[in-house]
């Protein structure tokens, strides 16, 4: 991509202003460069968000995805993603999705990870460890909601905050997530995109 002297020069000065540094013609190549390719990846995938938006408008359920490996959104965890599924609450591996379907997870907690702790998170945030995690769900003290693979064993085992928050001492909700924020700033792309369409056809029409 060719950028032109006066982008060049902006850019230098905001390094100035904002980053107190001064550029070489060199680095300001260079950092130009990297941001061209940053930003060209974030519109990429921003564009694919919108195209996924709009195929959901006419495919509410979402579709079947069969990709060889991939990590779900849900458990997090990198594993063969062949009858994974796409919807409005994320791409999940099968076993998530079946516990998702079968109402074993409420949709709510899909896109905010402060509604769901996993073992890890009850360590890293409460200090209880896996082990008295497991008695705690026996006494009934802790809530679990566990996530079957084919075998009929647990996937994934998940404490949803609405379940716990009483005996984790937190409070029951929480602000919408950055995933949830994005959603909506996804569905406004995505109507701007509409309306664009819409006028366009519309000029066509007037230019016949
Ligand atoms: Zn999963």
């Amino acid at each position: 991509m060719k950028i032109s002297k006066e982008r060049l020069e902006e850019l230098r000065q905001i390094c100035k202003k904002d980053f107190n540094t001064d550029l070489n013609d060199q680095e300001l190549h260079d950092v130009a460069f990297s941001l061209t390719g940053y930003y060209g990846t974030l519109a990429k995938m921003a564009s694919e968000d919108i195209e996924n938006f709009l195929r959901l408008e006419k495919e509410p359920d979402g579709w079947a995805i069969n990709a060889e490996w991939g990590t779900c959104s849900f458990c997090g965890l990198y594993m063969s993603m062949k009858e994974s599924w796409f919807d409005k609450f994320g791409y999940k591996c099968k076993f998530c999705q079946r516990a998702l379907k079968e109402g074993v997870i409420p949709n709510s907690v899909c896109r905010n990870k402060g509604r769901r702790f996993s073992f890890d998170d009850l360590k890293d945030m409460f200090g209880i460890h896996q082990n008295t995690a497991r008695s705690l769900v026996r006494k009934s003290d802790l809530k679990a909601r566990v996530i079957l693979n084919d075998a009929g064993k647990a996937h994934f085992t998940v404490f949803l905050r609405e379940d716990n928050y009483q005996f984790l001492k937190i409070d029951k909700d929480v602000p919408p997530s950055e995933s949830e924020e994005y959603d909506q700033q996804v569905a406004k792309w995505a109507e701007d995109y509409k309306q664009r369409v819409a006028e366009q056809n519309q000029s066509k029409k007037n230019n016949c």
